[in-house]
Order: structure tokens, then sequence, then C-alpha cells
């Protein structure tokens, strides 16, 4: 029987693990397959404390982990497929039919890109539709690109292409961007970077890799099909809630539900990360919200251990 399992491998997982282990719990993670979450896809950090001159976010996963394994935290990167509750005490269901029972759980399983679901969009992903243009970008050096998407991740995107990219296209689909100011303004002023308003992405066509986007205009209904090598999707994420769907309470956008503490609506249960979060969704805040889960997992596992 373990004290506590942490479910995911981001900042969350690690501040909780680390926070957990040092209160001598010795939490298991249960990392996933493809452990570390989004900031594996981030190059450059430059706004997590600590690391004056930033750190890359692999690495920052990297010295997290460590930091957490050097007090006790045991580490198994697989998938979680279940979670039973039976009176105290819950089963974690994982891997091909593993299971390990424990007292308390947090989840910090972070949240994953949105797809449109237009035809040809996962027919030609990883050969020119990518939801990463800070980890694919260098391959489109001297050519033409699409980003979907109106908020701060379509223009992070648009400016992390426009330094390869000849041309970067935005197809937002109305007359105005969800994004910030600054990043608005950042974009707008680029003489590479052209937005198209009101247009919806309807189709990608190509033969072994994106050769076309087809466009279409909201207003006037006018289809457009562009020459295009890259399609970069940046509209918004997707909790990775899936395996908790009836277990614990969800919002109507499939976040888990905390309050001001990282409590879910079942006793034992903690929720840190953005998974609970489509607002800051920053490695800082995750870290934080990890923090305050492991402590309340230790005072609910203290209290129980106690009875
Ligand atoms: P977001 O703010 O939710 O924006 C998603 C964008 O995608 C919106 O413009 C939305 O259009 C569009 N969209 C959604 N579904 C669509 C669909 N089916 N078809 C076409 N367009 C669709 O998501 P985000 O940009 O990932 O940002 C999430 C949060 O992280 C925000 O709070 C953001 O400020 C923050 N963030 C900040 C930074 C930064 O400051 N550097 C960078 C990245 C993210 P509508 O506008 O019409 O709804």
């Amino acid at each position: 029987m373990k004290n506590v399992i942490i479910i995911g491998s981001g900042p969350a997982a690690w501040t909780a693990s680390l926070y957990l282990a040092r209160a001598d719990l010795k939490p298991l993670v249960l990392g996933g397959r493809s452990p570390g979450g989004q900031l594996m896809n981030t190059t450059e950090v430059e706004n997590y404390p600590g690391f004056e001159n930033g750190i890359t976010g692999p690495e920052l996963i990297s010295v997290m982990e460590k930091q957490a394994k050097r007090f006790g935290t045991e580490v198994i990167n697989e998938d979680v497929t279940k979670i039973e509750q039976n009176d105290k005490k819950f089963t974690v269901l994982y891997g091909d039919g593993k299971k390990e029972e424990c007292l308390a759980i947090i989840i910090t399983t972070g949240s994953s890109y949105r797809h449109l679901g237009v035809p040809g969009e996962e027919e030609f992903s990883a050969k020119g539709v990518s939801y990463c243009a800070v980890c694919d970008a260098p391959f489109f050096k001297d050519k033409v690109t699409l980003v979907v998407g109106g908020g701060d991740s379509a223009m992070e995107e648009a400016l992390a292409l426009e330094k390869f990219s000849k041309k970067v296209y935005i197809s937002h689909r109305r007359d105005e961007l969800r994004a910030s100011k600054f990043m608005q303004e950042r974009v707008l002023k680029s003489k590479k970077i052209e937005v198209l308003w009101n247009t919806e992405l309807k189709e990608i066509k190509g033969d072994t890799t994106v050769k076309k986007a087809v466009i279409i205009n909201n207003k006037d209904n006018k289809e457009t099909e562009m020459d295009v090598d890259g399609i970069f999707m940046a509209i918004g994420a997707v909790p990775n809630t899936d395996f908790v769907k009836g277990l614990v309470e969800l919002d109507d956008k499939g976040y888990i539900v905390t309050g001001k503490q990282p409590k879910t609506n079942v006793p034992g249960i903690f929720a840190a990360g953005d998974v609970q979060d489509h607002i800051y969704r920053q490695a800082i805040t995750s870290a934080g919200t990890g923090c305050a889960a492991a402590l309340e997992a230790q005072w609910y596992v203290e209290e129980l251990n106690a009875k």
C-alpha cells in the first residue's frame, strides 16, 4: 500500500513528489509513457524563477525529476487507465493490467493540444501538420506556413515560424484576435506575418506532405486553395481527464474542479497543474499548485494513519 500516488510527470508532479518524499511518505509517480508534459516541447524557458539565463524545457523537467528522486521518489513511466475507489483506499490501474493501492492520489496529467478535426489533419500529422512551432519551425526554412488560431499560442507559433519561414499566414475565425495586446502588436508589425481575418481552415491537401490549405472566408463564403508547406494548429488545449470521468467532478471543458485548495470533490484525490487550470497554464503555477496538493495530501494521509 502506497501513501500517495502522483499521476503525471510535469512541474506539478515533480514538485508534489519532492515535498512528499521529503516528508518521508515515499511517493510513487506514474509518469505516463511520454513523460514530461508540455515542457518537453518547449525550447527556452525564461520565466521560471531561479534560472537567471533561462533553461530548456526538457532540462528543467530533468533536474526536477532528479531532485525528486534524490529524496526517494519512485517512478514508473506507464499510463494510468483507471482509478477505483474502495472505502478509504484507491486502486490505480496502469500499463498492461498492473495495479497499485494507495491512500491518496494527486492528478497532474496536464492538457494536450486541441485538434481541429478537418479532413487531412490526422493524415498529414507530422507530415506538415504540427502543434508545436517551437519544436518544428526549423523544418520550414524558406517555406510558407499557416497558423490556425487567434490566441497567445497562435501568436507565439507565428513568431517562432517567422524566424525560418519566408511567409507566415494566420487564419483566424473572427475579425479580432484573442491574444494579449503585446503579442498582437508583435505579430501585426511583422512584415512576414499576414492575418487572414474571418477565415476557417476546411481541408488540408497534399501528397506525401502538406501542399495546400483550403480556406473559407466565413463572411462571403469564398473558398481559396492556398499553397502551404506547413500548418500549425494553435486552437487551445484539452485537459487529460478521460480516465477520471465519472469519478471526480469536471467542468464543462473537462478540467478537474478544485477550489482555493487543490482538492477535488473526492476526499483523498487532489489535482494540480494544467489539468485543473485553464487560465494561467504556466510551469511555475503548476509547480505552485503541486506543492499545495502535496501538503494537502500529506495532511490527509497523516490524519488517516493517526486514526
Ligand atoms: P486560447 O486563448 O483559448 O485561444 C484559442 C484560439 O483558438 C482562439 O483564438 C479561438 O478562437 C481559436 N479556436 C478555438 N477553437 C477553434 C476552432 N475550432 N476553429 C478555429 N479557431 C478556434 O488558447 P491559447 O492561445 O492556447 O492560450 C491559452 C492560455 O494560455 C491563455 O490564457 C493565454 O493567454 C495563455 N498563453 C500565454 C502566452 C504568453 O503570454 N506568451 C502564450 C501562450 C498561451 P476565438 O478567439 O474565436 O475563440
